[in-house]
């Protein structure tokens, strides 16, 4: 068996059923993804529009792409008439690129509303009165074309996991929040997309839902 095939194998038994698991295979080659393909794996994720559009055309097209890193609003149309779900929506103007983008494909994507919870700047994401503000206002309530599914983050990149457990633990909450006052009618919205490699045990313990996992299954990356 392959290393890839068994690093997914070993980390299934350690991870519940109903909690999914996102492959992320960025900057890795189309061979390691079909390694894992074969193993039986069906979801991928991918942070750059080009790396993902070649990659897809190469790959089975019964895999389920998520979009998992920072997009550009005119990057939206290349991806929208495939992609599975969006899990880094970080501003008004980029749930608008999609919904437009969705339009002319007929397709309603998923997307995931993301949070920065982390220390550091540079990871993006909505403040928790950016997005209130936004799913109050007229302008959200005209989109047609994306289902907003949940939220997603990025905890700090650190080891220690006491701060890394109340980042995962805030954006539960806000989930949580957000369900009950805005998304009480919707079964749609019922994803939490957190923990990565270094962190996923403590997102299973708070409550995540989607985990995103690149170095265990795939091994580290050069770069
Ligand atoms: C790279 C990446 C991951 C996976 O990181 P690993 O530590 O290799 O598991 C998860 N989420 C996002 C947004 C990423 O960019």
């Amino acid at each position: 068996m392959s290393q890839i095939a068994q690093n997914l194998i070993n980390l299934k038994k350690k991870v519940p059923d109903h909690i999914k698991i996102v492959a992320v295979s960025k900057t890795k080659p189309v061979s390691d993804i079909m390694e894992a393909y074969n193993a039986g794996h069906r979801i991928f994720g991918e942070n750059r529009v080009q790396e993902l559009l070649d990659k897809k055309d190469r790959m089975p097209a019964d895999i389920e792409w998520h979009m998992i890193g920072h997009l550009q609003s005119n990057k939206v149309k290349f991806i929208v008439p495939f992609i599975s779900m969006i899990h880094s929506i970080d501003s008004f103007k980029l749930l608008r690129a999609v919904d437009s983008e969705a339009q002319k494909t007929g397709r309603t994507i998923d997307c995931l509303l993301q949070f920065h919870i982390a220390d550091e700047e540079t990871k993006s994401g909505f403040s928790r009165e950016e997005v209130e503000e936004m799913l109050r206002s007229n302008d959200f309530r005209k989109l047609e074309r994306v289902n907003i599914c949940g939220v997603m983050g990025m905890a700090t990149f650190t080891g220690d996991m006491d701060k890394v457990r109340l980042e995962f633990r805030s954006l539960a909450g806000i989930f949580r929040e957000l369900r009950k006052s805005y998304f009480s009618h919707s079964d749609d919205f019922r994803e939490i997309s957190m923990g990565m490699s270094g962190d996923y045990n403590v997102a299973i313990e708070e409550g995540t839902t989607m985990i995103r996992i690149g170095s265990i299954i795939f091994g580290e990356r050069k770069h």
